[in-house]
């Protein structure tokens, strides 16, 4: 594995690749990498000649200040993974290399009713930040295929509208969620629990199956109600959102409506630490 903290270096590298007409996956990333991260890269792997993975962890799409700096880093953890699962570049940037001008979002990226909803209303901004820093990296990378998790749901549709609306011809592919044995959705943030607050975080999947189970059975309302109930007794401390909505544009579900996916998403805490989970309802 090649590591590349340099952007220009990178590109250039890339360039004479993409003469020898291979096909670049990228896996962009925020390191303190776990099972999750490694299947994006696998994916890549098994659809791409060349799989770069990027760590970093940006500055621009923490709303809270706290959070930026409580993630966790694992970099010579991370490099250890990546070079173990195959990936063939790393690239480690700096901030300034990013960001040459500065962390200032000067640029507002249209993002219609996503910016405001779930994660864009509880964490205001969250999505301008992402949005800076993938067009970004994609420029850098320009990669054929992008590789997303399903664990950032509304992540995933917010990047598909950015590539959208850059006219960039670039693949997304979302993976699945990688769980740990008992249900908890694998991330970095995970890393900040202790072991009993592990436990106790797997409620989370809980609630969801028990939306999923009770689906078409009772009203909207009440699965909201009876999954908020079983979070707060297993020990969440706060909930942002308990939602179910139309899979494909986040919106609410109409009334006797068909034909449509729908997932439920859920955010919440336990102790300081901000979960995001989401369950496809069918
Ligand atoms: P992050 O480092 O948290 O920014 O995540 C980098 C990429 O890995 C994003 O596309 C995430 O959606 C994806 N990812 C994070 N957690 C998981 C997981 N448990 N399963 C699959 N993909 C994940």
């Amino acid at each position: 594995m090649i590591i590349f903290k340099k952007a220009n270096e990178l590109q250039e590298y890339l360039q004479k690749q993409k003469v020898n007409n291979r096909s670049i996956g990228f896996v962009p990333t925020m390191g303190a990498l776990h099972e999750g991260h490694l299947s994006l890269v696998d994916l890549s792997k098994k659809n791409s000649d060349l799989t770069v993975v990027s760590i970093f962890v940006n500055p621009t799409q923490f709303n809270d200040p706290k959070d930026y700096q409580l993630y966790p880093i694992t970099i010579e953890n991370d490099c250890f993974l990546l070079e173990k699962s195959g990936a063939d570049i790393l690239f480690l940037p700096y901030v300034n290399e990013i960001y040459p001008n500065g962390t200032d979002i000067n640029k507002h990226f249209d993002l219609g009713y996503l910016e405001n909803i779930l994660e864009g209303l509880y964490r205001p901004g969250h999505f301008q930040g992402v949005c800076q820093v993938v067009k970004r990296l994609l420029e850098i990378v320009q990669p054929d295929k992008l590789y997303l998790g399903q664990k950032d749901f509304q992540q995933v549709l917010v990047i598909k509208k950015l590539i959208n609306a850059l006219n960039i011809n670039i693949h997304t592919i979302v993976a699945p969620i990688k769980r740990e044995s008992n249900g908890l959705a694998m991330s970095s943030r995970n890393m900040r629990l202790s072991e009993t607050e592990r436990q106790k975080a797997a409620a989370i999947f809980e609630a969801l199956n028990m939306i999923k189970n009770d689906w078409g059975k009772k009203e909207m309302n009440q699965l909201k109600k009876d999954a908020s109930e079983y979070l707060l007794k297993a020990g969440f401390e706060k909930i942002d959102y308990i939602e179910i909505c139309n899979a494909d544009s986040l919106k609410p579900i109409e009334a006797n409506a068909t034909n449509i996916k729908v997932v439920a998403l859920i955010a919440a805490f336990i102790g300081n630490v901000r979960l995001i989970d989401n369950l496809i309802l069918y």
